[in-house]
């Protein structure tokens, strides 16, 4: 049949992440640093709260926005970040994915500028394609931190209907600081422009925390994205939210109740009892993501390699400019000849090409091993 699938699918391809983390298949005994998984387990309390659900046959479906009570939850779990929405502001998702496409969907028609950055998320670009957005990127500085200046004028030039921040970052780490909010802020007040704000790594800051969320007189600009993977390690679960004023979330809920009806109601009892029990749980694993930070960042330095001190999620993208080799031929022969598996840059946007992304959310003992390869693989070609 001609024209047999959508004009939009075929114009994107599977997440560069994924294409990495399915070669590693072909290697037995590969180390893999690829995905954005914690290797921690999912807090006893979550776990409790999911069998009880289960024993009391909580699995009808839920209100289309979710149980009243996890929504009051995240009203309450944001306020501690100064972010103010109630609970018809929020609607829980299947995964901080979901809320995404959700986002885009209601708010892009075919050719809409999206605004996306130059390094991130595939995400953020490949759901511009999907909707028939046209996709432009603005720069970020050379420690990834907002880049106002591009921002600013790709907004002067080109008038894009939505803006994508994306802080922590994934797969750069970077953070948003407070004069990058305040003047993000300046830039957008007066501006005809809506910004979704993925922060699916809030509670993975390893400083204060800053975002363009906060800023209550944008509020009805602002759609904010986040979820439950990665905080309570429960990426399987598949439960997120999504923040909008209610005049948005009005066109939001009617995306998500025709893709998903309601997200997973045994999960959601289960981010309800995170919300409630589990919070000790972020500050555990912030703490060892820290160390594990600093261990890989010490360690990338020692090679000689220039990459930043990430202040944010769990990954760090050094620069491999130096070796005159693609991102990914740089991943694919340090898979062959050392087993160690990482994601080129160029999976995450025009900007990526010349890094490489390695996840630290895997053991000190795997990241040691794959250290260990990645350093003898850098020292071989350094010879060469
Ligand atoms: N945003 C970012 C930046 C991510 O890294 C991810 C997952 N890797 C998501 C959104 C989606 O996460 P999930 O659907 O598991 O909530």
């Amino acid at each position: 049949m001609e024209n047999m699938f959508s004009k939009n699918v075929e114009s994107i391809e599977i997440s560069g992440i994924r294409k990495f983390f399915n070669k590693v298949a072909n290697h037995p005994g590969a180390i893999s640093l690829t995905l954005g998984e914690p290797d921690f387990k999912i807090p006893k309390e979550i776990k409790e709260a999911m069998k009880k659900a289960i024993d009391e046959d909580k699995t009808t479906y839920t209100p289309n926005a979710g149980i009243l009570q996890l929504r009051q939850g995240i009203s309450d779990y944001l306020l501690k970040n100064s972010i103010r929405y109630n609970e018809n502001e929020i609607c829980v998702t299947v995964g901080g994915s979901e809320a995404l496409l959700c986002a885009y969907k209601a708010l892009l028609n075919e050719g809409d500028k999206v605004l996306v950055p130059a390094i991130g998320y595939p995400a953020y670009e490949s759901c511009g394609k999907l909707v028939g957005a046209e996709v432009l990127t603005y720069k970020l500085k050379e420690d990834f931190s907002l880049d106002i200046d591009s921002v600013r004028e790709i907004i002067n030039q080109e008038h894009p209907k939505v803006l994508i921040v994306s802080f922590p970052s994934n797969p750069t780490g970077a953070i948003m600081t407070e004069k990058d909010r305040d003047e993000l802020h300046a830039l957008l007040k007066d501006e005809d422009i809506l910004i979704i704000s993925d922060e699916i790594y809030s509670a993975i800051c390893f400083e204060e925390y800053y975002s363009i969320s906060q800023c209550e007189d944008i509020k009805e600009k602002v759609i904010l994205v986040s979820g439950f993977s990665k905080m309570f390690s429960m990426t399987g679960i598949r439960v997120g939210y999504i923040c909008a004023t209610e005049n948005i979330m009005n066109s939001i809920i009617k995306v998500h109740q025709y893709n998903v009806s309601c997200a997973p109601s045994i999960g959601q009892y289960g981010a309800l009892a995170g919300l409630k029990d589990s919070l000790y749980h972020c500050e555990l694993i912030k703490e060892q993501f820290e160390s594990r930070k600093e261990y890989v960042y010490q360690r990338l330095k020692s090679m000689g390699l220039r990459v930043e001190l990430p202040k944010g999620a769990f990954y760090i993208f050094p620069s491999i400019n130096k070796f005159n080799l693609s991102s990914e031929e740089f991943c694919e022969k340090l898979l062959e000849s050392k087993k160690v598996a990482i994601v080129p840059g160029s999976a995450f946007g025009v900007g990526g090409e010349g890094y490489i992304r390695i996840s630290y959310c895997y053991s000190m003992e795997s990241l040691k091993i794959a250290l260990d390869g990645l350093e003898e693989f850098i020292k071989e070609l350094s010879k060469k």
